[in-house]
């Protein structure tokens, strides 16, 4: 076999990017199978009253690898706008820069906050004699940053976030996943503002003119043009292993008259990009019993997106506000107009407010303008109150939006994981396929190092992507 059919489960960053490289290199024959009628997964944009809108607060950061970000540039051209981060955290009723600005620190920290945290700072010069405590995101975050930073700000972030308390979260979550998880880290973000001091990258990131979900767009139109077939409104509902090697992966097309029969695919190999839990309950023959509770025991958090489309032509001149307190609902608030700094339309903006639960929270199934109250209430509480008339009221609802890394849920992840990876002629990865919580950068990434595991003879080399997924254990979200 030189040129294998490889059937691509998921059409996000991770999906395109795979398919993308695999048809430009013609390394494989490439069909992907989406369930939604557009691309990007969770990274993808539409359109609202004119403005280009996203899943949320999106940038791409300077940290994308570099052949990553150079096919990005060339797929986008003057498109991609390189853009100076303006945002802002609230935190006891006052409003900081964030990124953070040593004039932030030096004049508008709330001083019961800036004591606390420099009294931490030099609690750390003392050596303590303590008791090592089991590890959690609590522990390992207050031994990083000490305690004012964590009860003020990462705690009840991380709780409205996950919807679990600190201690019950995995140490992981702090480690590899906060980019700030220790004060020194922290102290050179915040020199790194100042001129002189700057290195390539700090305090920028990067948008594409027409919505983040432009780069997505990209990938899908190249791997098109270069041969691959992308079937959207395709929905996978079983992927059957053959005995005698490959697969078969059955799909309910929405063009299909209700009640027929689901259309059927061969494949020598499955890479698929889904939530690996949702894998695992489509993977025929089934897995073993104690894998499926695995996939149980394991969970996503919920993201409710709420845009406010507003007569105004500017609500703020910041990109992102950030609430990390509980007495909000929402953890963060952006404008997308200021992401693209684009004019049109003169009179109107939206606004995309966050709002993390569990899908069976009450919050999950409140109506659209309820959760517009919601939103309007929190903004209102944080002194930014709506003026001008909301002309519209639209939501969006991710299912799979965060890994939780609840304490112990490696326990159940490795076995899952480990079952996903002895499968022969099938590949799991980007964010939901890893459980990983990573940025789009890393799950193309992901994809591009996917391809270099294609051997020449069509082979998927298992032990090249064993060492791959070393290196994507160093990944760190960006915010
Ligand atoms: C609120 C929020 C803000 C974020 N901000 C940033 C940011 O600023 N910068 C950044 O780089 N990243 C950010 N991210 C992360 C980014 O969205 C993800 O890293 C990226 O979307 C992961 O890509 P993926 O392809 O791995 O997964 P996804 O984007 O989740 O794609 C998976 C695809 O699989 C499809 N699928 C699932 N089940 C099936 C099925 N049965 N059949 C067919 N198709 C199926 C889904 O519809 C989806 O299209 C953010 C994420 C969120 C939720």
């Amino acid at each position: 076999m030189s040129k294998p059919h490889i059937v691509i489960l998921g059409a996000g960053p991770a999906g395109l990017g795979a398919a993308s490289k695999l048809s430009r290199t013609s390394a494989a024959q490439v069909t992907v199978l989406e369930q939604q009628f557009t691309v990007g997964g969770n990274a993808g944009s539409f359109e609202l009253e004119g403005v280009h809108v996203d899943y949320g607060s999106h940038r791409l950061h300077p940290a994308c690898d570099a052949e990553v970000f150079q096919d990005i540039q060339a797929f986008l051209g003057a498109d991609l706008l390189e853009r100076p981060r303006h945002g802002r955290i609230r935190l006891h009723s006052r409003w900081i820069h964030f990124p953070l600005k040593p004039i932030d620190l030096a004049l508008r920290l709330p001083p019961r906050f800036a004591t606390g945290v420099l009294a931490d700072g030099l609690s750390k010069l003392v050596p303590k004699n303590s008791i090592p405590l089991e590890e959690t995101f609590a522990s390992v975050m207050e031994k990083g940053l000490g305690r004012t930073i964590c009860q003020d700000f990462y705690f009840p972030y991380a709780k409205k976030l996950w919807g679990l308390e600190p201690s019950e979260l995995s140490p992981t979550q702090a480690r590899r996943r906060v980019s700030n998880s220790s004060l020194m880290k922290m102290v050179r973000k915040v020199l790194s503002a100042v001129p002189g001091l700057k290195p390539k990258g700090s305090g920028i990131f990067y948008y594409p003119k027409r919505g983040f979900g432009q780069i997505c767009e990209a990938y899908y139109h190249s791997a098109l043009e270069h041969g691959a077939q992308v079937h959207l409104g395709a929905r996978v509902t079983a992927v059957q292993q053959q005995p005698e090697g490959g697969y078969i992966i059955e799909h309910q097309s929405a063009s299909s008259p209700s009640g027929a029969a689901p259309l059927e695919l061969k494949a020598d190999q499955v890479w698929s990009t889904i939530p690996i839990t949702a894998l695992a309950q489509l993977m025929r023959p089934k897995p073993p019993a104690e894998l499926v509770e695995a996939a149980r025991q394991i969970d996503y958090r919920s993201m409710i997106l709420v845009y406010l489309v507003l007569a105004q032509s500017q609500f703020s001149q910041y990109d992102a506000h950030y609430f990390p307190e509980l007495g909000t609902s929402i953890t963060r608030l952006s404008e997308p107009k200021n992401y693209s700094n684009r004019q049109n339309p003169e009179d109107t903006t939206v606004l995309c407010a966050e709002l993390p639960c569990a899908p069976d929270s009450a919050e999950w199934s409140l109506d659209d303008e309820q959760l517009g109250q919601v939103v309007l209430q929190d903004l209102e509480q944080a002194g930014i109150p709506v003026r001008a008339p909301v002309r519209r009221v639209f939501v969006r609802r991710l299912r799979f939006a965060y890994p939780v890394y609840r304490k112990g849920y490696e326990a159940y992840f490795n076995p899952l994981d480990e079952w996903a990876e002895g499968l022969q002629g099938l590949l799991s990865f980007g964010r939901q396929g890893l459980f990983a919580h990573d940025n789009t950068h890393h799950a193309l990434y992901m994809a591009y190092s996917a391809v270099k595991c294609l051997d020449a003879d069509g082979g998927f080399n298992k032990q090249r992507w064993q060492e791959y997924r070393k290196i994507f254990e160093t990944h760190v979200v960006e915010d």
